[in-house]
C-alpha cells in the first residue's frame, strides 16, 4: 500500500522529526574533518525546503560512519550541520547530544521552519539494537515523523523503525521524505508493471548478493544481462573455463537453477562471449594485472582473470540495451575502478543514456553504477538513480524494508 508522504501533511508549527541520511565521506585535512562529497545532503534539500515552506520546527537525526556505540569525534556530525547551513542558506543549530536534557532543551527553543540537527545517533549502541527506551527518547522530540533515509530503511533501527513505531502507537503521523518517495515510486511501483522489452543488467563483484534479485526479476523481465565477476559463476554453471576468474563455487547449483528458470520463462538470459582477460601478478605481497588482451573466446585461459566484458559482448548487450522500453541496471561489467578495464561499464552507460532520450525509464539501482556514471559525468542522463546500496538491493528482492514497513499507510 502506498505510504503517507510529506506533501499529506499539515506541519505548521508541529516538531518534525526527520531521519536523513548524512553518511557522507569525511576525512581529516590540517586538523580538521572535511566532507568530500555533499551529494547526500543535496539531496535532503526538497524535503527539507518543503518542511520549512509548511512551517514544521525540523529536527534532523542521522547516523555517520560505524562508532559502534562510542563517542568518536571523528564521527561527529557537526561538520554536517556546517555543510548544511551554507549549502540551504540558513542557519542549521547543532546539539552534540540525540537524545537526554540538552538535545530536549535545543528542540525546545526551535521557531516554526528553524532547524536542528542531532549528533550521530550511533553514539549510542541502543540505536542498532533498535531499543524501546532509546526509541521513546527520540520520539519524545517529535509531534510526526519522516523519513528520508532510504539508504538505511533496510535496517531495523530505533531511528529508522522503533521511533516510528513509537509515534505511531501515540496516533502520531510518520510519513516519507520526498527522496524516500522517489525511491519507492521507481524501485516498486514502475517495476511492478514495466514498459516491454524490459532489460535488467546486472554485475559485480558476486552471484550471492544479487541471486535473490535475478530469482525476482526473472518473473518479470524480457532479458537479462549479466557482467562482472558475476558471469563467471554462470560460465562454471555452463560448463565453460573460467581461468583465475573472480567465481563462487558453491553457487554453480543456484547460478544453473536460474539459467534454467529463464528457459522455462522464455527469457533472454546473456552472459560475456568474449572478455578482457589480464594475468595476475604478485610482487612483495602486491597485487596487479599485467599483459591483458581481448580474449574471442567463451573459455578463459587457466593463466588468465576475467577483468571486463570484451568489444563483441559490449555490441550485444548495447544493442539489447537501446531496444529496451524499461532498464534496471545493477553492477558494473567489470573492475571499472582500473582505466585499462572500464571500457564494459562506460559502454553500458552510455547504452543506457542513448535508450533513455529514445524514451526508455532508465533506473539505476545504486551502489558501483551510480558511481560510474558520475565518474562518466552522465548521472543527469538516466532516469532515477538510487540513494541506497544495500537497502536497494533488499527492495528489489521484494522484502519489506522495516524502515518503509513502519511509515503510515496512505
Ligand atoms: P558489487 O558491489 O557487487 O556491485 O561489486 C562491485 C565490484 O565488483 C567493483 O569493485 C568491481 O571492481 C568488482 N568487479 C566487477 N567485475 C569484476 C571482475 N571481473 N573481477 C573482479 N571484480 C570485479
Amino acid at each position: 500500500m502506498a505510504k503517507l508522504t510529506i506533501n499529506d501533511l499539515e506541519l505548521h508549527g508541529k516538531r518534525l522529526l526527520i531521519r536523513v541520511d548524512y553518511n557522507v565521506p569525511i576525512e581529516e585535512q590540517g586538523g580538521k574533518m572535511v566532507i568530500n562529497d555533499d551529494t547526500r545532503i543535496q539531496a535532503t534539500l526538497p524535503t527539507l525546503k518543503a518542511a520549512i515552506d509548511k512551517g514544521a520546527k525540523i529536527i534532523l537525526t542521522a547516523h555517520l560512519g560505524r562508532p559502534k556505540g562510542k563517542r568518536e569525534p571523528s564521527l561527529s556530525l557537526r561538520p554536517v550541520a556546517e555543510k548544511l547551513t551554507k549549502i540551504i542558506g540558513k542557519n542549521v543549530e547543532f546539539c552534540d547530544q540525540c537524545v537526554g536534557d540538552t538535545a530536549t532543551e535545543a528542540v525546545s527553543k526551535l521557531e516554526n521552519g528553524e532547524l536542528l540537527l542531532l549528533e550521530n545517533v550511533r553514539y549510542h549502541a541502543e540505536e542498532e539494537a533498535n531499543d524501546l527506551d532509546f526509541s521513546k527518547q527520540l520520539a519524545a522530540h517529535a509531534d510526526v515523523y519522516l523519513n528520508d533515509a532510504f539508504g538505511a530503511a533496510h535496517r531495523a533501527h530505533a531511528s529508522t523503525a522503533g521511533v516510528a513505531s513509537v509515534i505511531t502507537s501515540r496516533g502520531g503521523q510518520c510519513a516519507a521524505g520526498l527522496l524516500m518517495n522517489r525511491e519507492l515510486q521507481f524501485l516498486g511501483e514502475e517495476l511492478e508493471s514495466p514498459q516491454e522489452p524490459f532489460v535488467v543488467i546486472l554485475g559485480g563483484a558476486k552471484v550471492s548478493d544479487k541471486i535473490k534479485v535475478i530469482d525476482r526479476l526473472l518473473e518479470k523481465a524480457d532479458t537479462i544481462l549479466i557482467g562482472g565477476a558475476m558471469a563467471y559463476t554462470f560460465k562454471l554453471a555452463k560448463g565453460l573455463n573460467v581461468g583465475k576468474s573472480l567465481v563462487e563455487r558453491d553457487k554453480v547449483t543456484v547460478a544453473q537453477a536460474a539459467l534454467d528458470k529463464a528457459k522455462e520463462r522464455n527469457v533472454q538470459f546473456l552472459i560475456p562471449t568474449d572478455n578482457i582477460v589480464a594475468k595476475p601478478i604478485e610482487i612483495d605481497g602486491k597485487f596487479s594485472f599485467g599483459d591483458h588482451h581481448v580474449n574471442d573466446n567463451q573459455n578463459i585461459p587457466d593463466d588468465m582473470e576475467g577483468v571486463d566484458i570484451g568489444p563483441k559482448s559490449i555490441d550485444l548487450f548495447s544493442n539489447v540495451i537501446k531496444e529496451a522500453k524499461t532498464i534496471l541496471w545493477n553492477g558494473p561489467m567489470g573492475i571499472f575502478e582500473d582505466q585499462r578495464f572500464s571500457e564494459g561499464t562506460f559502454s553500458v552507460a552510455r547504452a543506457v543514456c542513448e535508450a533513455t532520450s529514445s524514451g526508455a525509464k532508465s533506473i539505476i539501482g545504486g551502489g558501483d553504477s551510480v558511481k560510474a556514471l558520475n565518474k562518466a559525468d552522465l548521472g543527469s542522463q538516466v532516469t532515477f538513480m538510487s540513494t541506497g546500496g544495500g537497502a536497494s538491493l533488499e527492495f528489489l528482492e521484494g522484502k519489506e524494508l522495516p524502515g518503509v514497513a513502519a511509515l503510515s499507510d496512505k
